[in-house]
């Protein structure tokens, strides 16, 4: 693992979250994108080297839906940036972590990605994340 790619925030509604995380970190967002396949709409802010990703649900049976009505708007993952995604994957799986995805998949802002259960990382939804080529 590279470093933290970015955190993922989960809100209700990204217009308005986007107004105060400009405002917070003193920059605008450099790229909205909806990501049909996960029914969600993403907002991303640089700080430094690091990235914020504010995630709003477009379905109502979005994995982001579902979270925020369980546990309300907050912090949804925490993404790792990878060399190898497939090498990445073999290890943890070996390490006995519960991959959700076996075989990476495409994600928003250029990245193929999976995601570890948060109940084998005590209560964390781990994303890892590989620019595409
Ligand atoms: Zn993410």
């Amino acid at each position: 693992m590279n470093k933290i790619e970015h955190l993922g925030i989960a809100v209700s509604n990204i217009e308005e979250s986007a107004k105060i995380y400009e405002k917070l970190l003193g920059s605008a967002c450099y790229k909205m994108e909806e990501v049909e396949s996960e029914g969600v709409k993403t907002a991303f802010y640089k700080i430094g080297e690091s990235k914020i990703e504010l995630l709003q649900a477009t379905t109502d049976d979005s994995p982001i839906a579902k979270f925020i009505a369980k546990k309300g708007q907050g912090i949804h993952h925490i993404a790792f940036d990878v060399t190898d995604i497939y090498s990445e994957i073999e290890r943890l799986k070996g390490e006995g972590f519960e991959l959700i995805n076996l075989t990476p998949k495409s994600g928003a802002d250029n990245k193929i990605i999976a995601f570890l259960h948060p109940k084998s990382t005590d209560g964390i939804l781990v994303e890892l994340c590989q620019e595409k080529s």
